[in-house]
């Protein structure tokens, strides 16, 4: 991955953008010029997946191995939104995955809640259900209000009651290990209540000190998204989760939000995120990641530009570091209907994983760096 600095590309990119209204606007217009000058340099810097073409599944770097299944899937000729819910029930299936379906992290009351939709490019329909407890799968139940019902969107008792209708099965999907973590979020919270914070509890004999509680139990984020690419062209993309941890209840992420969490149009491309969802919704994040790409940038481009305008929205002084910088994280990924891929990252750490037919490890998936914005 290169990180050039600003480059004559990097004016090329943008004076591309004439047509679409800012003409003249330049790097200045687009206030890339100063005071981050980082960004800049990220949108003009050559990206893995620039050249790409043809048929290929996109994920979050956590949709290990179901990005390879949902590339399997499309180029078997399957329909890209059956790929794409599938390569995410691998993760939604995993108790050890915390943040998606079985085992997720709950909200504040100790009950799991998640939010799931998908989109199908050629029929440019969406399924999303939100807020839904006691099923696994809900990309899954998504597709099936894609394909069996006139709405968009169902949430929380009604999510529930149509999942049992379309045959899905209830289970509690509150893990020991994520009820013990909610536990110790509980417990902590306040050093005044009745509840021992770690440092006060009264340890059993010959019994195992409990650790103090790690900063990481406080707010935890965590989705998979996958987006995929048929060799005809169609395309279709899903973002499932169990959003954010200790969550007031029915609080609904981006994840199950059309044109925030995930999005899809057939002529252009997909897109999707994992990371705070609420910067998600204000910024109609994966709806303007694809409108990036229509006005012609590439994905890696259309994806650090969104995150760019993501942190001038971001105003909210309990939400910056010390630099002024969005003190979170979010991972953007998008896919171009020529198969040219890309993601970027606020912070370091944010990674995709894509499954194209070409990687040589046995697990017919590679997992690639996010561009971050910032370096940390
Ligand atoms: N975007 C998800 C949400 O806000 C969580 C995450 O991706 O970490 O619900």
């Amino acid at each position: 991955m290169r990180m050039n600095t600003l480059d004559r590309r990097g004016f090329l990119t943008f004076t591309g953008l004439a047509g679409a209204g800012m003409a003249g606007a330049g790097l200045a217009g687009l206030g890339l010029g100063t005071p981050n000058a980082r960004a800049a340099s990220l949108l003009s810097a050559p990206a893995e997946g620039d050249a790409h073409r043809g048929p290929c599944a996109i994920a979050s770097g956590n949709c290990d191995p179901g990005v390879a299944k949902a590339y399997e899937m499309v180029m078997n000729g399957f329909d890209p939104a059956d790929a794409v819910v599938a390569a995410v029930k691998f993760n939604e299936d995993d108790p050890n995955d915390q943040s998606v379906g079985l085992g997720g992290l709950p909200n504040e009351e100790g009950i799991v809640e998640l939010d799931a939709s998908v989109m199908h490019g050629p029929t440019h329909k969406a399924g999303s259900v939100a807020s839904i407890r006691n099923i696994k799968n809900p990309a899954a139940v998504a597709l099936e209000v894609l394909r069996k019902t006139d709405h968009v969107m169902i949430v929380g008792e009604g999510a529930l009651k149509f999942a049992l209708r379309m045959g899905f099965k209830e289970e509690n999907l509150l893990t020991e290990k994520s009820r013990q973590a909610w536990v110790q979020w509980r417990a902590n919270l306040n050093k005044d209540d009745k509840w021992f914070d770690d440092d006060q509890q009264i340890q059993p004999v010959g019994g195992k000190k409990v650790s103090a509680i790690e900063k990481s139990l406080m707010f935890t984020w965590g989705t998979v998204h996958c987006s995929a690419l048929t060799p005809a062209g169609d395309m279709a993309a899903c973002t499932s989760t169990s959003g954010l941890s200790w969550k007031i209840p029915g609080r609904i992420g981006d994840s199950p939000i059309v044109g925030a969490g995930m999005y899809c149009d057939n002529t252009v491309g997909c897109a999707g995120a994992t990371g705070r969802g609420e910067s998600m919704i204000v910024n109609c994040g994966s709806y303007a990641i694809v409108q990036n790409m229509e006005r012609g940038m590439t994905p890696s481009e259309a994806c650090a530009a969104f995150l760019k305008k993501l942190c001038d929205h971001t105003k909210e002084k309990h939400l910056l570091d010390a630099k002024g910088r969005p003190n979170f994280n979010v991972s953007v990924y998008a896919l171009r209907k020529d198969g040219a891929y890309g993601g970027a990252c606020i912070h370091p750490g944010g990674s995709y994983a894509i499954a194209d037919g070409t990687a040589a490890n046995g697990k017919n998936l590679r997992i690639v760096a996010c561009p971050p914005l910032f370096n940390d």
